[in-house]
Formats: C-alpha cells, sequence, structure tokens
C-alpha cells in the first residue's frame, strides 16, 4: 500500500530515521540539536552497522586543520573535478564543500562527536587539486563506559580482524604492537592496553577503548539529546506511506509486531544500500561481478526499494557499483565464506606482489585498495580474483590477509592445511599450486627483485605518490615499496573484490531530498549514507570517501527538514 487515505497511528515523531549508520545517526543528531522529535529505527539489534565496523575515517576538505595545512575549498574543488570527470554534479559537491567542514567543526566543538586531523594523503595526491595531508580526518579514541547500559547496543567491532577478537588499535599504537619488545615504553604500552582489555572483557564481554568507527557511533549515541530521540533496535523499515503526494510516515516492523510510525516532517532513509541484496547487485552493477562484501548483512537495499515504491528515481551515471577493498576468504565452522579485508598492517608493504592467473603484475600493489579492485576488473574484464605473492620473512614482519605478524601469529601450518594460504618452496611449485604459469609467475618475481635494486617500478610506479609511500618503509633498497621476494618457502593469498558498500542509489536534490521519477523533490522523503548515490560517483579520493560525505549530507538533511518543512496537521 502507497497512498493513504485514513491514517491510524501508532507513534509519532517529527522526523523517522531508518538505519543507524554514519548516515542516519548524522541526520537524527542533527535533527534532535534542532529541537525536533527523532526516531531512529534500526532493523538489528545492535545500532552503528558497517559504520560502526569500519575505518571511521572521513574525507572532509576546509576544515580549520586542514586549512591550516595549506589547502583551500578550490583545490578541493579542482580535485573533485578530476577526480570525477564527467560525472562530476556540481551541486552536489558544491553543497558538500560548502557546508562540509562547519558541519564537522559543529560536531568538534558542540557535541561528544570529535574528529582529528590524520596524516593521511589524498589517494591521487599527484593529480590537480590533490592534497598529501590535511582532508581525511578519524574519529577521537571514545571511552565506551560512558554509554552506560547503552554500550549493550553499540555494535561490536568484527572480531577476524581485531587483535585478540576484539581489541582496538589506534594507527599510533601499531608499532608497539608489532615490536612490543623493543623497549621499555612500548612494552608498558602493550601492557597498559592489553590489561585494559582484560578488565572490560571480564565487566562488559568487549573492550570499551573504542577507535575508529565504534568510537564515531559512539560518540553519536552518547551526544543525542536524549529527551528527544528514541532509539529502536529489532525495528525494521517495512513500507513508506504517501498521503497526497508527501511521505507521512511507515510501517514498521519491531518488537511489538507492525506499527504504523507517522513523521510529522520527515523520513530519512539511511539502510546502507544493498551490497548483499543479489538482484540489485545484478541490475545495477553488471560489469562488476563480486560475491564477497564487507558491509552489514542487514543492508539489502529495503530503504531504497521502499522509496522506488513511491515513485523516487535512482541515479545510475556513476563510475562503479560500489566502493571496493581485495578481500581474501576464510571459512567459518559451518564452512560459510568470511571475507577478510586487505589490512593496514600488510597493505601495499614492500615485498609482496599481486599477480593475475597467469602470474603477471597488473597493478600498482601500494595503490588504494579501490583503485586495486577497480584496476582488477578492469584487467580480468569481468569477475576474477588474483593472488597476493611473497616469501614467508614477509609474512612473519607484515602478516598476510588473517595472518597476524609475529608474534602474533607464530605458525602458519593451520593456515596453509585449511588452503587458506598457499605455500611452496620454489616459484614454480607455487605457480602450479595457484594454477598460474611457472615461467610467467618466475619472470615476474625476477622482473620485480630488478626493479628494486634500479628503485623505479617501470610497469606500474609503485613508491611515486605519498599514498603509496604510506606504506613503505626503510628496506635497504632505493624505493621505499619495493622490496626483493628472496628466499623460500614462497606465499600465495587468494585475493577477491569486496564491496565495501554501494554507491548507486537513490537521486537527490542537493539537500538530501528524494527525487521523484518526474524529476521533482518528493515531500518529506531525505536519504543519506548509502541510500543515496555516491556524492564522489563510485571514485575513491581519498580515505573517508564515504563517510564524509553520510555526515555531512545527513546533517543536510536534517537542516533541510528544520527549516524548509512544515509539520503536517
Ligand atoms: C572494514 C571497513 C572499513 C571501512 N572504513 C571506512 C572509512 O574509514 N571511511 C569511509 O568513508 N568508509 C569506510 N568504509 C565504508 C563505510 O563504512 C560505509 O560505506 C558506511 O558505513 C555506510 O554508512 P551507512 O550509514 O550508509 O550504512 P551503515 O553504516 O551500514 O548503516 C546502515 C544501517 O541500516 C540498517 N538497516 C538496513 N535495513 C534496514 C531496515 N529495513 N530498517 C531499519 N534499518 C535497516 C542496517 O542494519 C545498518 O545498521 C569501510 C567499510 C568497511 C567494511
Amino acid at each position: 500500500m502507497v497512498e493513504q487515505t485514513q491514517q491510524a497511528w501508532d507513534e509519532e515523531c517529527d522526523v523517522l530515521v531508518f538505519g543507524s549508520g554514519g548516515g542516519g545517526m548524522s541526520a537524527a543528531l542533527f535533527a534532535a540539536r534542532a529541537g525536533l522529535q527523532v526516531m531512529v529505527c534500526e532493523k538489528r539489534k545492535y545500532l552503528g552497522g558497517t559504520t560502526a565496523t569500519s575505518g571511521g575515517g572521513i574525507w572532509v576538505p576546509g576544515t580549520p586543520g586542514g586549512l591550516a595545512a595549506g589547502d583551500t575549498i578550490e583545490r578541493a574543488r579542482e580535485y573533485l573535478r578530476w577526480e570525477l570527470g564527467d560525472h562530476y554534479r556540481s551541486d552536489i559537491i558544491d553543497a558538500f564543500l560548502a557546508q562540509g567542514a562547519g558541519i564537522v567543526e559543529t560536531l568538534n566543538t558542540q557535541t561528544d562527536v570529535k574528529f582529528e586531523l590524520s596524516s593521511w594523503p589524498d589517494y591521487h595526491s599527484d593529480e590537480p587539486g590533490g592534497a598529501k595531508k590535511g582532508r581525511t580526518l578519524f574519529p577521537a579514541p571514545f571511552d565506551g563506559k560512558r554509554l552506560g547500559r547503552d554500550f549493550a547496543l553499540l555494535q561490536p567491532p568484527m572480531h577476524r580482524i581485531m587483535v585478540l577478537g576484539g581489541l582496538m588499535l589506534g594507527p599510533d599504537e601499531v608499532p608497539d604492537f608489532l615490536r612490543p619488545l623493543s623497549s621499555v615504553r612500548a612494552f608498558k604500552r602493550v601492557f597498559a592496553k592489553l590489561a585494559r582489555y582484560a578488565l572490560d572483557w571480564l565487566r562488559f564481554g568487549r573492550g570499551t577503548d573504542l577507535r575508529s568507527g565504534n568510537a564515531m557511533i559512539a560518540s553519536m549515541m552518547y551526544s543525542m539529546p536524549r529527551d528527544r530521540v528514541s532509539l529502536r533496535t529489532q525495528h525494521a523499515l517495512v513500507e513508506l506511506l504517501k498521503e497526497n503526494g508527501r511521505v507521512v510516515g511507515a510501517v514498521v516492523q519491531g518488537s511489538a509486531g507492525t506499527r504504523r510510525i507517522r513523521a510529522r516532517r520527515a523520513v530519512v532513509l539511511a539502510t546502507g544500500g544493498f551490497p548483499h541484496d543479489k538482484d540489485m547487485l545484478r541490475t545495477y552493477g553488471p560489469k562488476f561481478p563480486h560475491k564477497q562484501s564487507l558491509g552489514c548483512e542487514a543492508n539489502v537495499g529495503e530503504g531504497i526499494k521502499s522509496a522506488l515504491a513511491v515513485g523516487a528515481a535512482m541515479d545510475t551515471d556513476l563510475n562503479s557499483v560500489a566502493n571496493w577493498t581485495p578481500a581474501s576468504v576464510m571459512r567459518d565452522r559451518q564452512g560459510r565464506e568470511i571475507p577478510v579485508i586487505y589490512g593496514y598492517l600488510d597493505r601495499g608493504r614492500p615485498g609482496v606482489i599481486a599477480v593475475d592467473a597467469k602470474g603477471r603484475r597488473f597493478v600498482n600493489e601500494s595503490s588504494s585498495y579501490h583503485d586495486i579492485v577497480s584496476a582488477m576488473f578492469k584487467h580480468s574484464g569481468g569477475e576474477g580474483t588474483f593472488h597476493f605473492v611473497c616469501d614467508l620473512a614477509f609474512a612473519r614482519r607484515h602478516g598476510l590477509g588473517a595472518v597476524r605478524p609475529w608474534p602474533w601469529t607464530r605458525s602458519l601450518s593451520s593456515f596453509v592445511r585449511s588452503g587458506y594460504l598457499t605455500m611452496a618452496s620454489s616459484l614454480p611449485e607455487l605457480a602450479r599450486a595457484i594454477g598460474a604459469d611457472e615461467a610467467t609467475l618466475t619472470e615476474t618475481v625476477q622482473r620485480h627483485n630488478a626493479n628494486c635494486k634500479t628503485g623505479v617500478d617501470v610497469d606500474f610506479g609503485r613508491g611515486a605518490t605519498a599514498y603509496n609511500r604510506m606504506f613503505g618503509h626503510v628496506t635497504g633498497q632505493p624505493n621505499p615499496n619495493l622490496a626483493p621476494i628472496g628466499a623460500p618457502p614462497y606465499l600465495a593469498l587468494r585475493i577477491h573484490a569486496a564491496s565495501l558498500g554501494t554507491t548507486i542509489g537513490l537521486k537527490t536534490t542537493a539537500d538530501a531530498q528524494v527525487v521523484g521519477v518526474d524529476g521533482q523533490p518528493i515531500d518529506g522523503l531525505y536519504a543519506c549514507g548509502n541510500d543515496l548515490a555516491a556524492a564522489f560517483r563510485g571514485r575513491y579520493p581519498g580515505g573517508g570517501t564515504t563517510l564524509g560525505p553520510a555526515v555531512v549530507f545527513g546533517a543536510l538533511a536534517a537542516q533541510h527538514i528544520t527549516k524548509l518543512t512544515r509539520p503536517a496537521d
């Protein structure tokens, strides 16, 4: 049912938000701060969605720290013009650049949601308008204990990618954990962190020293004016209700059964796109066949489908259907495939190369996760996998996929036995084991090792950009991103394309109001996060490409709802 004539409401609020990731929580927070009564309905038993398990980085140019680092909004605009090319939508980018930094500043100064400038360069910092620093911010650490009983509602981090199943580390803490015995200071810091984690486990069943996306969602929960925000878990959007051309509420499936909830001002869709809806992925992304996603499993396009049912339009003219990361795949006890993200530790480090089915390199391995998978799609012409190849010394130092650096992983045998890793005593043997061509793989490794000596990656320019060099090391070689693949045994890890979230989504105005198939905004209906078509159009300018716009357009939706929409009587 879509058009309603006679309504019998079970509950009312001013703004009804579906989804509790970065997009939905931003909209809820800004609407509540403006004095509106807000209800956030989250389908799962936890709040936070993909956002809570993410890095939590936001790409937002023009913040005070960014300007102090020498950046300008005009340079950021130039960069986005270069990045987005023909897909550039000036109304959306203008709104993002004009308002983004102010929105982050409001959070930083008037709420407990704090973002700190990082030293991350743009992913194409050498291109026109690119910046070597100043546009990527990360959430400040947050103490989960401040949430009191609400801490139990927060989505836990992804156990399989964390040390000891859930210990969250900030980038500044990683070196200590990699070399805990390197100094007394490192040892003390590691010990203190582990001791707190152990005590937290006893008391809460998880760590409370929150970082990254977990810190972001927790601080948003904490900052909500609780007299004006009702946070409902296990409440799923079923259907939008429309009256006289305006969206006036929704049918919600919750613990108390099916309820009709009136939204006096607006409904905001923030259900995280459709990374787990196979039909939608086939329809909107036929050129990007893939099976894996690290997005929240509940994100199956329900927000988008409900909007389409009330006449909304999709915006499909994007570079890609999703943002990508390489992922290896493990199996859990039930035999289900579990994607393991291409992590920060081994990502693009010197001494690992990516090879295609024949055993040839096809990409600069130190480029961004999104660019590596995009290159794979282009190279393979469709669904494909590739392998990371390295020697044992590399895996001991950096880890490899789910393998942690020594001493956190001491033996690789179980990984090899389960088939997760392939290990061989020679390159031809490794090639045979992964189905590649023996001579090609051997020649590829020899060529790579020769590049290490000259310091020039003649094929893909590895080590040329600031982002590449972030993953470099002093290796004794002229190029910090290049180190030879040395003595056997050799390792190969099969890699698949995995989405971080989808990019194609609802067409909206620059105020995040959903546009109908007639080209007109639909009164009372807004979208943010991955339910709206990505501002960066399936390109990945830098760390925080999805959450920057998610936070900004969530806030812009709230501001528009507050200013322009009159309550329906
Ligand atoms: C490991 C990892 C690291 C990442 N790091 C970064 C990063 O640092 N920076 C960055 O910009 N991006 C990052 N990403 C991508 C980013 O996390 C997502 O694109 C982003 O979180 C999407 O936000 P969202 O609000 O749209 O959706 P989500 O955060 O997924 O929230 C959507 C919510 O909607 C709920 N929902 C679904 N259907 C319904 C329904 N019918 N009714 C009610 N609720 C519903 C879901 O349960 C979910 O909680 C990362 C992704 C991963 C997997």
